[in-house]
């Protein structure tokens, strides 16, 4: 039996969408397209032995044509190192596999709607107070069972909280 293969779309973000083959939203491919494309192996030149002997590494490509659909199975597409999220439309049942960057904020710009995220190194922020001179301000960070931490305007410094993610049931 053929083992079931999905089609993996490269974004303009660089971030693979997955779809299953009868998606409404890549029709133009699969219709244009019934070929199955397994990903092309290329080889390309590694290194070379004493006697001249050339030593070959073999790569892995996919197409990337617009019209063309790419069918990996949920083995190859787990064991890219492609970044890939469902499509919301067919809903596969893969789970979303993004890094993104983290959100930053500077110390000097905590507003309530950061009360209670979790911050990177310093855990749930649970109160912040400033404190305003002359000369510059205090921040006091209260984290969530930790002993206060104290920033001031001297001390440039950044906080980072993961950005929110939409994530499919796995529904396998
Ligand atoms: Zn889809």
């Amino acid at each position: 039996m053929q083992p079931h293969r999905y089609v993996f779309n490269k974004s303009k973000n660089g971030i693979y969408v997955v779809h299953e083959p009868n998606c409404p939203s890549i029709r133009h491919q699969v219709d244009g397209d019934l070929r199955e494309i397994l990903p092309k192996y290329r080889y390309e030149i590694v290194d070379s032995t004493d006697d001249g002997t050339t030593l070959y590494s073999e790569t892995r490509e996919w197409e990337r044509s617009y019209y063309d659909a790419n069918y990996l199975t949920e083995e190859d597409i787990l064991e890219s190192k492609a970044r890939f999220r469902p499509c919301l439309i067919c809903q596969p049942p893969f789970l979303e596999h993004i890094y993104q960057k983290p959100n930053r904020i500077h110390v000097s710009g905590l507003k309530p709607f950061h009360l209670g995220k979790v911050f990177y190194k310093y855990g749930k922020l649970v109160e912040y107070t400033y404190q305003y001179r002359t000369d510059g301000w205090t921040v006091i960070l209260k984290f969530e069972n930790r002993d206060p931490i104290f920033f001031d305007s001297e001390h440039d410094a950044s906080l980072y909280y993961p950005r929110k993610t939409h994530h499919n049931k796995y529904k396998k």
